[in-house]
Protein backbone atom coordinates (compact mmCIF):
# COMPACT_ATOMS: atom_id res chain seq x y z
CA UNK A 1 0.00 0.00 0.00
CA UNK A 2 1.35 3.08 -0.86
CA UNK A 3 0.81 6.83 1.39
CA UNK A 4 2.11 9.92 0.59
CA UNK A 5 5.05 10.72 2.57
CA UNK A 6 5.79 7.34 4.38
CA UNK A 7 7.51 4.29 3.14
CA UNK A 8 5.54 1.26 1.15
CA UNK A 9 3.79 -0.57 2.96
CA UNK A 10 5.45 -4.37 1.72
CA UNK A 11 3.46 -7.48 1.08
CA UNK A 12 2.16 -8.94 4.24
CA UNK A 13 3.93 -6.68 6.70
CA UNK A 14 3.09 -6.18 10.43
CA UNK A 15 2.00 -2.93 11.13
CA UNK A 16 4.97 -2.27 14.09
CA UNK A 17 7.58 -3.32 11.49
CA UNK A 18 5.94 -0.50 9.08
CA UNK A 19 5.83 1.92 11.87
CA UNK A 20 9.50 1.50 12.79
CA UNK A 21 10.64 2.09 9.44
CA UNK A 22 8.49 4.92 9.24
CA UNK A 23 10.19 6.55 12.10
CA UNK A 24 12.01 8.57 10.35
CA UNK A 25 9.20 10.52 9.19
CA UNK A 26 6.88 10.31 11.52
CA UNK A 27 9.48 10.43 14.72
CA UNK A 28 10.49 7.97 17.08
CA UNK A 29 8.65 9.45 20.24
CA UNK A 30 5.46 8.49 18.38
CA UNK A 31 6.11 4.80 17.77
CA UNK A 32 7.40 4.26 20.89
CA UNK A 33 3.60 6.17 21.88
CA UNK A 34 1.93 3.78 19.40
CA UNK A 35 3.84 0.80 20.50
CA UNK A 36 3.21 1.08 23.82
CA UNK A 37 -0.27 1.81 23.78
CA UNK A 38 -0.95 -0.81 21.38
CA UNK A 39 -1.99 -3.95 22.98
CA UNK A 40 -0.51 -5.96 20.34
CA UNK A 41 2.06 -4.23 18.30
CA UNK A 42 1.06 -6.25 15.38
CA UNK A 43 -1.90 -6.45 14.64
CA UNK A 44 -4.02 -4.32 17.19
CA UNK A 45 -6.16 -1.94 14.81
CA UNK A 46 -8.93 -1.11 16.96
CA UNK A 47 -6.42 1.59 18.78
CA UNK A 48 -7.64 4.52 18.72
CA UNK A 49 -4.73 6.39 19.41
CA UNK A 50 -3.59 4.42 15.89
CA UNK A 51 -6.55 4.53 13.91
CA UNK A 52 -6.44 8.64 14.03
CA UNK A 53 -3.09 8.47 13.38
CA UNK A 54 -3.54 6.61 10.41
CA UNK A 55 -6.71 8.42 9.58
CA UNK A 56 -4.51 11.04 9.37
CA UNK A 57 -2.28 10.11 6.50
CA UNK A 58 -5.16 9.20 4.47
CA UNK A 59 -5.90 5.66 5.29
CA UNK A 60 -9.44 4.06 7.03
CA UNK A 61 -10.04 1.74 9.62
CA UNK A 62 -11.17 -0.45 6.88
CA UNK A 63 -8.35 0.43 4.68
CA UNK A 64 -5.64 -0.49 7.73
CA UNK A 65 -7.35 -3.82 8.95
CA UNK A 66 -7.09 -5.50 5.02
CA UNK A 67 -3.81 -3.99 4.85
CA UNK A 68 -2.19 -5.19 8.74
CA UNK A 69 -4.58 -7.33 9.99
CA UNK A 70 -3.84 -11.05 11.01
CA UNK A 71 -5.01 -13.83 8.77
CA UNK A 72 -5.73 -16.17 11.71
CA UNK A 73 -5.80 -15.77 15.31
CA UNK A 74 -3.25 -18.47 15.86
CA UNK A 75 -0.85 -15.71 16.67
CA UNK A 76 2.56 -16.35 18.95
CA UNK A 77 2.44 -13.77 21.74
CA UNK A 78 4.37 -10.43 20.37
CA UNK A 79 7.73 -11.54 22.30
CA UNK A 80 7.47 -15.14 20.82
CA UNK A 81 7.45 -13.70 17.21
CA UNK A 82 11.00 -14.59 16.69
CA UNK A 83 10.78 -17.13 13.42
CA UNK A 84 12.20 -14.94 10.36
CA UNK A 85 13.18 -15.93 6.70
CA UNK A 86 16.78 -14.72 6.30
CA UNK A 87 16.55 -15.09 2.16
CA UNK A 88 13.44 -13.02 2.29
CA UNK A 89 15.11 -9.79 4.79
CA UNK A 90 18.15 -10.38 2.19
CA UNK A 91 15.80 -9.70 -0.94
CA UNK A 92 14.29 -6.30 0.60
CA UNK A 93 18.32 -4.81 1.24
CA UNK A 94 19.27 -5.98 -2.02
CA UNK A 95 15.92 -4.15 -3.51
CA UNK A 96 17.00 -0.79 -1.38
CA UNK A 97 14.34 -0.65 1.19
CA UNK A 98 14.91 -1.54 4.90
CA UNK A 99 14.09 -5.30 5.36
CA UNK A 100 10.80 -5.77 7.06
CA UNK A 101 8.85 -8.53 9.71
CA UNK A 102 6.37 -10.28 7.62
CA UNK A 103 2.82 -11.11 9.22
CA UNK A 104 2.96 -15.05 8.62
CA UNK A 105 6.10 -15.50 10.23
CA UNK A 106 3.86 -14.91 13.57
CA UNK A 107 1.44 -17.64 12.49
CA UNK A 108 1.71 -20.83 14.77
CA UNK A 109 0.94 -22.87 11.40
CA UNK A 110 3.22 -21.70 9.12
CA UNK A 111 7.20 -22.15 10.03
CA UNK A 112 8.26 -22.22 6.18
CA UNK A 113 8.47 -19.73 3.66
CA UNK A 114 6.02 -20.05 1.22
CA UNK A 115 7.93 -18.12 -1.49
CA UNK A 116 11.29 -19.91 -0.43
CA UNK A 117 9.74 -23.09 0.51
CA UNK A 118 12.56 -23.09 3.17
CA UNK A 119 12.19 -23.48 7.02
CA UNK A 120 12.43 -20.62 9.28
CA UNK A 121 15.22 -19.29 11.08
CA UNK A 122 14.65 -19.00 14.77
CA UNK A 123 16.72 -15.51 16.67
CA UNK A 124 17.91 -15.03 19.21
CA UNK A 125 14.82 -14.26 21.80
CA UNK A 126 17.15 -11.58 23.66
CA UNK A 127 16.87 -9.87 19.77
CA UNK A 128 13.65 -9.18 19.78
CA UNK A 129 12.69 -5.51 20.23
CA UNK A 130 10.34 -3.21 17.96
CA UNK A 131 13.94 -3.08 15.22
CA UNK A 132 13.86 -7.05 15.19
CA UNK A 133 14.25 -7.22 11.26
CA UNK A 134 17.47 -4.81 11.04
CA UNK A 135 19.23 -6.17 14.28
CA UNK A 136 18.24 -10.60 12.97
CA UNK A 137 19.84 -9.69 9.55
CA UNK A 138 23.04 -7.55 10.74
CA UNK A 139 23.63 -10.52 13.22
CA UNK A 140 23.45 -12.83 10.08
CA UNK A 141 26.12 -11.01 8.42
CA UNK A 142 28.23 -10.86 11.44
CA UNK A 143 28.06 -14.22 11.62
CA UNK A 144 28.96 -14.76 8.03
CA UNK A 145 31.88 -12.45 8.57
CA UNK A 146 33.05 -14.79 11.38
CA UNK A 147 32.25 -11.75 13.90
CA UNK A 148 30.61 -13.35 16.38
CA UNK A 149 27.99 -11.22 18.54
CA UNK A 150 25.50 -13.65 19.36
CA UNK A 151 25.38 -15.97 22.69
CA UNK A 152 25.04 -19.93 22.37
CA UNK A 153 21.97 -21.00 23.68
CA UNK A 154 20.70 -23.88 21.72
CA UNK A 155 17.19 -22.60 20.98
CA UNK A 156 18.37 -23.48 17.20
CA UNK A 157 17.33 -26.43 15.87
CA UNK A 158 19.25 -29.39 13.53
CA UNK A 159 18.47 -28.93 9.81
CA UNK A 160 15.54 -30.02 8.31
CA UNK A 161 15.60 -32.13 5.00
CA UNK A 162 14.10 -31.06 1.88
CA UNK A 163 11.26 -33.45 2.06
CA UNK A 164 10.43 -33.01 5.36
CA UNK A 165 10.02 -29.41 4.28
CA UNK A 166 7.82 -29.96 1.29
CA UNK A 167 5.52 -32.28 3.12
CA UNK A 168 5.28 -29.52 5.81
CA UNK A 169 4.33 -27.16 3.17
CA UNK A 170 1.95 -28.72 1.69
CA UNK A 171 -0.62 -29.09 5.04
CA UNK A 172 0.71 -25.42 5.81
CA UNK A 173 -1.20 -24.78 2.77
CA UNK A 174 -3.87 -26.79 3.51
CA UNK A 175 -4.34 -24.98 6.70
CA UNK A 176 -4.05 -21.46 5.53
CA UNK A 177 -6.72 -22.10 2.85
CA UNK A 178 -8.92 -23.24 5.57
CA UNK A 179 -8.37 -20.13 7.81
CA UNK A 180 -9.58 -17.94 4.18
CA UNK A 181 -12.06 -20.34 2.98
CA UNK A 182 -15.77 -21.03 4.38
CA UNK A 183 -15.54 -24.18 2.44
CA UNK A 184 -12.94 -26.64 1.85
CA UNK A 185 -12.34 -29.65 -0.21
CA UNK A 186 -11.10 -33.10 0.65
CA UNK A 187 -9.88 -35.24 -1.70
CA UNK A 188 -12.17 -38.60 -1.80
CA UNK A 189 -15.55 -36.62 -0.11
CA UNK A 190 -18.02 -36.05 -1.81
CA UNK A 191 -18.95 -32.71 -0.24
CA UNK A 192 -17.23 -29.48 0.89
CA UNK A 193 -16.23 -29.05 4.23
CA UNK A 194 -16.16 -25.67 6.62
CA UNK A 195 -12.58 -24.61 7.04
CA UNK A 196 -13.82 -23.64 10.95
CA UNK A 197 -14.41 -27.79 11.44
CA UNK A 198 -10.89 -28.16 10.01
CA UNK A 199 -9.35 -25.76 12.27
CA UNK A 200 -10.85 -27.21 14.97
CA UNK A 201 -9.24 -30.82 14.39
CA UNK A 202 -5.83 -29.30 13.57
CA UNK A 203 -5.75 -27.04 16.37
CA UNK A 204 -6.57 -30.51 18.76
CA UNK A 205 -3.78 -31.80 17.35
CA UNK A 206 -1.24 -28.83 17.64
CA UNK A 207 -2.74 -28.49 21.17
CA UNK A 208 -1.50 -32.34 21.85
CA UNK A 209 1.10 -32.78 19.32
CA UNK A 210 3.13 -29.47 20.68
CA UNK A 211 2.75 -30.07 24.09
CA UNK A 212 5.38 -27.92 26.64
CA UNK A 213 8.13 -29.85 27.73
CA UNK A 214 7.47 -30.77 30.80
CA UNK A 215 8.85 -33.70 33.29
CA UNK A 216 9.49 -36.59 31.51
CA UNK A 217 8.40 -39.23 30.37
CA UNK A 218 4.60 -37.23 29.99
CA UNK A 219 5.62 -33.88 28.82
CA UNK A 220 6.82 -33.28 25.53
CA UNK A 221 4.28 -33.29 22.33
CA UNK A 222 4.94 -36.18 19.99
CA UNK A 223 6.15 -33.33 17.65
CA UNK A 224 8.74 -32.31 20.49
CA UNK A 225 11.76 -35.13 19.80
CA UNK A 226 13.71 -33.11 17.94
CA UNK A 227 13.78 -29.77 19.96
CA UNK A 228 17.18 -29.82 22.73
CA UNK A 229 18.50 -27.65 24.49
CA UNK A 230 15.35 -25.48 25.47
CA UNK A 231 14.83 -25.09 28.95
CA UNK A 232 11.65 -26.78 30.15
CA UNK A 233 8.77 -24.84 31.19
CA UNK A 234 8.29 -24.46 34.57
CA UNK A 235 5.24 -22.55 36.21
CA UNK A 236 2.42 -24.17 34.51
CA UNK A 237 -0.78 -23.59 36.85
CA UNK A 238 -3.35 -26.47 34.34
CA UNK A 239 -3.00 -28.24 31.54
CA UNK A 240 -4.94 -25.29 29.17
CA UNK A 241 -2.06 -22.86 30.57
CA UNK A 242 0.28 -25.90 28.87
CA UNK A 243 -0.93 -26.03 25.55
CA UNK A 244 -1.28 -22.39 25.39
CA UNK A 245 2.59 -22.38 26.14
CA UNK A 246 3.12 -24.97 23.58
CA UNK A 247 1.12 -23.40 20.70
CA UNK A 248 2.97 -20.08 22.00
CA UNK A 249 6.51 -21.31 20.87
CA UNK A 250 7.98 -20.55 17.44
CA UNK A 251 10.60 -23.49 17.49
CA UNK A 252 10.21 -24.17 13.56
CA UNK A 253 11.07 -27.88 13.58
CA UNK A 254 8.50 -28.99 16.13
CA UNK A 255 5.45 -26.96 14.23
CA UNK A 256 6.93 -28.90 10.63
CA UNK A 257 6.62 -32.32 12.92
CA UNK A 258 3.15 -31.70 13.77
CA UNK A 259 2.04 -30.59 10.85
CA UNK A 260 3.36 -33.48 8.79
CA UNK A 261 1.49 -35.62 11.77
CA UNK A 262 -1.72 -33.36 10.70
CA UNK A 263 -1.17 -34.16 7.22
CA UNK A 264 -1.19 -37.75 7.98
CA UNK A 265 -4.56 -37.47 9.58
CA UNK A 266 -6.37 -35.36 6.90
CA UNK A 267 -4.74 -38.09 4.56
CA UNK A 268 -2.75 -35.20 2.30
CA UNK A 269 -0.31 -37.23 0.77
CA UNK A 270 1.29 -40.68 -0.07
CA UNK A 271 1.83 -42.80 2.86
CA UNK A 272 5.21 -43.66 0.60
CA UNK A 273 5.70 -39.36 1.28
CA UNK A 274 5.80 -39.79 5.08
CA UNK A 275 7.58 -43.18 4.95
CA UNK A 276 10.51 -40.98 3.11
CA UNK A 277 11.02 -38.26 6.09
CA UNK A 278 9.76 -39.98 9.33
CA UNK A 279 13.29 -40.66 10.44
CA UNK A 280 14.29 -37.10 10.19
CA UNK A 281 11.25 -36.58 12.51
CA UNK A 282 12.47 -38.46 15.92
CA UNK A 283 8.61 -39.70 16.42
CA UNK A 284 8.30 -42.52 19.10
CA UNK A 285 8.29 -46.14 17.89
CA UNK A 286 4.32 -46.24 18.76
CA UNK A 287 3.38 -43.57 16.13
CA UNK A 288 6.43 -44.37 13.72
CA UNK A 289 3.55 -45.81 11.24
CA UNK A 290 2.13 -42.65 10.64
CA UNK A 291 -0.89 -44.48 10.90
CA UNK A 292 -4.43 -42.10 11.64
CA UNK A 293 -5.32 -44.77 14.18
CA UNK A 294 -1.41 -44.68 16.01
CA UNK A 295 -1.60 -41.10 16.10
CA UNK A 296 -5.01 -40.80 17.83
CA UNK A 297 -4.44 -43.71 20.20
CA UNK A 298 -0.43 -42.65 21.11
CA UNK A 299 0.49 -39.55 19.62
CA UNK A 300 -2.27 -37.16 22.15
CA UNK A 301 -1.06 -35.73 25.25
CA UNK A 302 -4.91 -36.17 27.26
CA UNK A 303 -4.33 -35.73 30.77
CA UNK A 304 -7.68 -37.69 32.11
CA UNK A 305 -10.65 -39.05 30.81
CA UNK A 306 -12.50 -35.91 31.51
CA UNK A 307 -9.88 -33.88 28.39
CA UNK A 308 -10.46 -37.28 26.76
CA UNK A 309 -14.33 -36.59 26.62
CA UNK A 310 -14.38 -33.37 26.04
CA UNK A 311 -12.28 -33.84 22.54
CA UNK A 312 -14.49 -36.87 21.61
CA UNK A 313 -17.17 -34.44 22.30
CA UNK A 314 -16.06 -31.55 19.74
CA UNK A 315 -15.20 -35.20 17.37
CA UNK A 316 -19.13 -35.84 17.52
CA UNK A 317 -20.11 -32.71 16.78
CA UNK A 318 -18.63 -32.47 13.26
CA UNK A 319 -20.75 -33.49 9.97
CA UNK A 320 -21.08 -37.31 9.42
CA UNK A 321 -18.92 -37.20 6.18
CA UNK A 322 -15.81 -35.68 8.06
CA UNK A 323 -16.32 -37.76 11.03
CA UNK A 324 -16.05 -40.42 8.84
CA UNK A 325 -13.46 -39.21 6.96
CA UNK A 326 -11.69 -39.28 10.36
CA UNK A 327 -12.98 -42.82 11.38
CA UNK A 328 -8.82 -44.39 12.20
CA UNK A 329 -8.02 -40.91 13.93
CA UNK A 330 -10.96 -40.53 16.36
CA UNK A 331 -11.25 -44.56 17.01
CA UNK A 332 -7.32 -44.63 17.83
CA UNK A 333 -8.49 -41.57 20.84
CA UNK A 334 -11.07 -43.61 21.71
CA UNK A 335 -8.57 -46.23 22.86
CA UNK A 336 -6.02 -43.59 24.33
CA UNK A 337 -4.85 -43.76 28.05
CA UNK A 338 -4.77 -40.51 29.88
CA UNK A 339 -1.26 -39.60 30.61
CA UNK A 340 -0.34 -38.40 33.75
CA UNK A 341 1.38 -34.87 33.38
CA UNK A 342 2.18 -32.99 36.12
CA UNK A 343 3.09 -36.20 38.33
ZN1 LIG B 1 11.46 -16.15 2.35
Amino acid sequence: MKISGLPIVGYDECLMSWLVRSASVIGEENVLRFSESLEDPDFDLENRIVIDFLSRVGVRAESAKRCFGAQTNWLFPWENRAAYCLLCLQEDVASGRSPYWRKSWCYLHCPICVKHSALLVVADPNSIGLQKAWIVFVEECNGKYYRKTKCDLQWRQPDAPTKAVMLALRVQGFLTAAHKNSLIKLRGMDRPVRGADILAVAQLMFENFLFPRLRPPFGDGIARAMQSGSPRISGVRSIEHAKWLGCSDCNVYSRMTALILVGCVFKLFPMSRFIDVRMSLGLQSDVYSGDAFDIGRNGMKLSSRAEIGLAMGMLNGLPEGLKEYLENFINGLKRSRPGLLFC
